[in-house]
């Protein structure tokens, strides 16, 4: 190889322009070997058999391929749930996880090692940060599971490890390689950004051309609790945050769901369900009431008739709500349990 190059790290011009205007190669060229990686999950040159052997060897000697390597898998035996664990090229290793319903399949994805946040109830934010993802990694892991399965996957949700919206560049790249009509062709209304509330990257996703889904970890209806539970408050305030999802709501016409954490004695008084439901009024919204995972001793999960107090409250100021199902709980594998620094890898 004259000069490294993962191709996964590359967007559809990008690899159009490599191939015919460096590689001297015919368009449809570019169209066969996007088909190879992002439509038939073929990882190596040498298995893409439309393409000459001389041909394979050439782009072989030029560039690579190179999405995360799967380290281990774990299956739940509650449900159908998945966890993998990938290696990426610096030793450094994500998870991901794979939800079933019915013959529906959900990617949980990640997009940073670790992650800078620190929310008080999340596992990934207690093992520290360590970088970004790149392109290719996001969306290599994805690919790499689908091929592991020997099935497409219909939906991507970028709630794994880290704060998407503070990787807006790679995350974005990879959300329009994943959606190019050449490459893997998911559709945006399949993909959803969950952030703890990055102002400026909602800005930023508010003008993406792809109308991807978003959902906004709150968790609590006021600054004073937020800021307890989410350090991420302390920069970006609910007033400013509620301005940032208003203007996205203006320029996207989108949905947003809001994710809360059932607490148990901490965010799950009904007097809180209120404050919510003022604070959301005036937004097209759906909200998640997600039971608490365990993660240490800190909290506790807030009782089947607390969250059916607090839910009708919501329902009764006119909000859409739903509590969300647990999947992969004996595993580690649900909502905030992903972590770097695997206990049974050191
Ligand atoms: N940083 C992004 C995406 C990752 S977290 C975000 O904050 O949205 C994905 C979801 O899991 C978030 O809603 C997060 O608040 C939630 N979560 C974190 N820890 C949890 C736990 N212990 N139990 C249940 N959900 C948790």
């Amino acid at each position: 190889m004259t000069e490294f190059q993962n191709i996964l790290s590359w967007d559809y011009e990008t690899l159009l322009s490599q191939c015919t205007e460096k590689w001297s190669m015919p368009r449809f060229r570019a169209d066969q070997i996007c088909q190879w990686i992002y439509q038939k999950k073929v990882f190596q040159f040498n298995e893409m058999t439309n393409l000459s052997k001389d041909l394979r060897k050439f782009l072989e000697e030029e560039t690579a391929i190179l999405p995360p390597y799967m380290i281990r898998k774990e299956s739940s035996t509650l449900d159908s749930t998945v966890k993998f664990l990938w290696g990426l090229i610096d030793g450094e290793n994500v998870e991901s996880v794979l939800l079933s319903h019915g013959n529906h399949l959900t990617a949980c994805i990640s997009t940073q090692v670790g992650c800078p946040l620190n929310c008080s109830f999340c596992a990934t934010g207690q093992s520290g940060f360590i970088r970004n993802l790149e392109t290719a990694e996001i969306t290599g892991h994805f690919l790499a599971m689908e091929k592991h399965i020997g099935k497409d996957i219909q939906n991507i949700v970028f709630m794994g490890m880290g704060e998407p919206l503070l990787n807006t560049g790679n995350l974005f790249k990879s959300i329009r390689n994943l959606n190019h009509p050449r490459m893997r062709k998911l559709g945006a209304r399949h993909m959803t950004v969950s952030t703890a509330g990055i102002v400026p990257g909602i800005i930023e996703l508010a003008d993406l051309e792809i109308p991807v889904r978003l959902s906004v970890s709150l968790h609590a209806p006021n600054d004073n609790l937020r800021k307890k539970l989410m350090p991420v408050n302390q920069t970006y305030s609910l007033s400013r945050l509620m301005e940032s999802l208003r203007t996205y709501q203006e320029k996207t016409g989108e949905r947003i769901t809001f994710e809360y954490l059932m607490l148990k004695d901490v965010n799950d008084l009904t007097e809180y369900a209120y404050e919510l439901g003022a604070l959301l009024s005036g937004l097209d919204s759906y909200i998640n009431l997600i039971p608490y995972n365990p993660v240490d001793k800190r909290f506790t999960r807030s009782t089947k008739s607390q969250v059916k107090a607090f839910m009708e409250i919501l329902k009764n100021l006119g909000l859409e709500v739903e509590v969300r199902k647990e999947k992969g709980t004996d595993i580690n594998a649900a909502c905030g349990q992903l972590r770097r620094n695997i206990p049974s890898l050191k």
